[in-house]
This record gives C-alpha cells, sequence and structure tokens, in this order.
C-alpha cells in the first residue's frame, strides 16, 4: 500500500507518491505536499519492537509503501537514525512541577540538533532516488542556525547531490560558523555580506529565475515532506514508553515543521494526550489559537534564535490536516520572552540540575505554567532540540558555567573550513551552481 500527496492548494485530484513530492519539495503551484489519506499504523505492534531503529522502519513503511523497496528503505532508515535518543525523567520522584516531566533529547546527532532526524534521512532518499533516475540535484539553502549544519551534514558526501549553503556573515554564533564551515565534501559554504533576509531572497531569485534551471535547484528546508516523516519517530519512541498512559508532548516551535511530525504521528494513531507548541517572542501561533484573526509578523530576534521565524511555513500543512478547532482541541501554545527563557534555564537547573539549551528552555517554561495551573497532569515528554553546547554564551549568561562540549563537536573542522564570501545577490551564486 502506497499513500500518495497532493498540494495543500490543489483541488485537482492529482497526487504524487511520496518521492516525487520528495524531489519537488515544493508543489509547483507554491503549496506544501500533505498526505491524501491518512494510514492507520497499529501502534501496538510498532511498540512491541523495543529497538527504534526497527519502531522507525515498520512506522515509516506506512507511509512510503514500496517506492523506495523494503531492503533498501529501511537500510537507508537504519543508517540515517544510528544514534541515540534518550527519554529521561526530570527528577526522582518528588512533589515538584516537574514530577513525570521526561526530557526527549534529540541532539545526539552529529550537529547535535533534532534537524539531524530529517536532514539525514531525506538526504539518503534523495541521493536513492536520483541515482536510480541517474539525475542529480543540487540544494541551495540559506540558513541562520541549525538547519544548515543539519543538511551539509546530512547530504555530505551523497554522489549526485551538491549543497551550497548561505549564511549571513557576522550574524550567526562562533559554534554555528564552525559547524556550517567544516569542510565535508561535496558541500560549499557561502559567507554572504548581508542578514538572514538577503540570504533568503537570493535562494528565492534563484529558484525562480529561468537562468538557474539547469542547475535542478532543490531545497532541504522543512516545506520538504521527505523532512517531517522521520520527525514523527521519535514521538512515537517516546510514546511506547509510557505503557498504556498517553503523553503529552511539548514542541519547542518555530516553523512547525517538527510538531507537524508530531501530528502526522497522532492522526495516524499514536496515542498522545495532546501538544504544547511553545514558542518564543514570535508567537503567530500561540495568537492564532487564541484568536481568529492572527497575522504573520515581522520576524523578531531572540535568544532561542533557530525559533525565530515570524511566517511559519508548515501553518499551512497543519491548517491543511485539521481546522482551526481541530487544531485548537489538540495544541496548547504558550509564548515564552527572552527573560522568562534565562529564568527558566537557571530554575531548571537549580531544581533538577539539567542544564537546557534556550529552545528547551522555552518548552520547559511552558510545561511549568501549564503545571502551575493544574494542567497537562500524566506524563509530559519535552522535546529537547539542541545540546546547551551550541549556545555556550547563552549558557554562561544563565549559569554561570559553559556546558560541556561533546567530542563531535569539539573535533568539528578539525580538517578545516572551506567557505567563500559572497556578494548579497543571487548572481554571485553562480559560478557555484554551474551557470555563467
Ligand atoms: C529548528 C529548531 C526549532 C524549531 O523547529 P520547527 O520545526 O521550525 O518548529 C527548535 N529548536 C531548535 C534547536 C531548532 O533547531
Amino acid at each position: 500500500m502506497a499513500i500518495s500527496y497532493r498540494s495543500t492548494r490543489s483541488t485537482a485530484p492529482e497526487t504524487v507518491s511520496f518521492g516525487e513530492a520528495l524531489l519537488r519539495g515544493l508543489a509547483p503551484d507554491g503549496g506544501l505536499y500533505a498526505p491524501v489519506t491518512l494510514p492507520r499504523v497499529d501502534f501496538a505492534s510498532v511498540f512491541r519492537e523495543d529497538a527504534f531503529p526497527d519502531m522507525a522502519c515498520s512506522v515509516l513503511s506506512e507511509w512510503i509503501g514500496d517506492e523506495i523497496p523494503a531492503p533498501d528503505r529501511d537500510r537507508i532508515v537504519r543508517d540515517a537514525l544510528d544514534f541515540p535518543v534518550p527519554l529521561a525523567p526530570l527528577v526522582s520522584g518528588g512533589d515538584s512541577c516537574w514530577r513525570d516531566v521526561f526530557v526527549l533529547e534529540l541532539f545526539h546527532g552529529p550537529t547535535l540538533s533534532f534537524k539531524d532526524f530529517g536532514a539525514r534521512t531525506m538526504a539518503r532518499w534523495m541521493g536513492y532516488l536520483l541515482e536510480r533516475r541517474d539525475e542529480k540535484a543540487t540544494i541551495l539553502v540559506a540558513t541562520s542556525g541549525d538547519t544548515g549544519s543539519a543538511v551539509a551534514d546530512g547530504f555530505a558526501g551523497q554522489r549526485r547531490i551538491r549543497v551550497v549553503l548561505l549564511y549571513p556573515g557576522g550574524k550567526v554564533s562562533p559554534v554555528q560558523e564552525r559547524q556550517l564551515t567544516a569542510a565535508r565534501p561535496g558541500v560549499q559554504a557561502l559567507c554572504v555580506a548581508g542578514d538572514f533576509d538577503d540570504c533568503q531572497r537570493m535562494v528565492k531569485e534563484a529558484f525562480v529565475h529561468p537562468a538557474y534551471a539547469a542547475a535542478r535547484l532543490s531545497s532541504a528546508n522543512s516545506i520538504n515532506i521527505g523532512r517531517l516523516l522521520p520527525q514523527m519517530m521519535y514521538y512515537v519512541l517516546a510514546a511506547s514508553r509510557f505503557a498504556g498512559e498517553k503523553p503529552w508532548f511539548c514542541v519547542p516551535s518555530g516553523n512547525l515543521g517538527n510538531l507537524t511530525g508530531g501530528i502526522l504521528a497522532y492522526l495516524s494513531g499514536l496515542p498522545a494526550a495532546g501538544f504544547l507548541a511553545a514558542h518564543n517572542a514570535n508567537d503567530f501561533f500561540p495568537r492564532y489559537l487564541s484568536s481568529e484573526g492572527a497575522a504573520f509578523a515581522p520576524v523578531i530576534r531572540t535568544l532561542s534564535n533557530a525559533m525565530d521565524v515570524g511566517a511559519p511555513s508548515n501553518f499551512e500543512r497543519l491548517r491543511a490536516l485539521l481546522d482551526r478547532p481541530a487544531l485548537r482541541r489538540l495544541i496548547a501554545a504558550e509564548r515564552v520572552a527572552d527573560d522568562d527563557t534565562v529564568a527558566s534555564m537557571r530554575r531548571v537547573y537549580e531544581a533538577t540540575g539539567y542544564v537546557a539549551d534556550p529552545h528547551t528552555a522555552v518548552g520547559l517554561e511552558a510545561v511549568r505554567r501549564r503545571r502551575e495551573r493544574g494542567e497537562m497532569q500524566g506524563p509530559v515528554a519535552v522535546l529537547a532540540t539542541a545540546h546547551p553546547a551550541k549556545f555556550p554564551e547563552t549558557v554562561r549568561a544563565a549559569l554561570g558555567f559553559e556546558p560541556e562540549v561533546p567530542e563531535r563537536l569539539a573535533s568539528l573542522g578539525a580538517e578545516g573550513a572551506s567557505v567563500e564570501d559572497a556578494a548579497p545577490s543571487a548572481k554571485a551564486l553562480r559560478p557555484y551552481l554551474g551557470i555563467r
């Protein structure tokens, strides 16, 4: 059985396979691909598997079907998701607001954020499909944070895919810059003399301008359904660990891709009590859930910069899956400003000894507020989206010390950095895309 996918903007019956949706990224009408019908997954039997990659293989088979033959499909998933996914209680016993609150650590992949799940899996699927079609592609991505390094690392070494990565010079942190510019086969990092909006504009221009058609550009941000499906898997893993009790999930959110992964899992039958979307000052989604007329807003820069999104692109996909009353029944949302984020890092560390990165801290604060109001009883899994070592300055300001640096970050860039300077104009991309 294969699921088919359709653009969120399409009223026509045209549908595409998973592979087509994956390779296209954005639909030709500008919409996002979403499943036409949702598979019903037999989670009781999935939960009987104890290894994470086994669970992932059985669930993803329902969403992808046999377009990629089962042995290859499973091999790719096992190879991509080969790092640990710990789920740990914040406190042992006790009577605090953290009782039954668990952190689901999604930062044990190579680039230390949850984006490794989607980027690594998607890169391998794309590489496989291009090989079969005897085609090539170039991934063009503008990044201000974690997406770029996850994509660069995930796609590095895929023979049929070249990655060109744009970041705003002087506007990413030293750790981020080291992650973005580490020399990787098939990856070209460009340090743009401009801001993030310039980088995004260059990418958009290249995508629509006919001169760039020959470069076969593709995108790897969370508009791509291929990044979202692997992100269902840690929700599945967490739910399997709460024997019979339905957990709440708290998701630090920006573009709403991570949350959409959880909602897709839920709609295919995953037992969950509900979701809490935790946003920073970029609070379009909390405003939307509380009042009908909320509008997108310009980006506000915050300490949790990977969530600095004014117009979340996956909102369109969420709305295609569920109407506003249904979203409100299933999802609560909180807005956590920077001073509360820092206070949350401090409060959690003092109460539990846990060092949270600023994104995870937004989630923890959202849960604390709900718990204070007597809501969200029972187990809560807070998605820990990044390793605190990615944000040493913020951790030091909040806690007075810098977090321990994992070996894979410490040794990053040992093979040297590879980066070129670029003017803030789409023309500057041409040499890197093989266009004159
Ligand atoms: C990307 C990112 C987020 C936001 O995820 P979305 O899917 O964009 O909602 C949260 N935390 C971290 C660390 C991230 O890198």
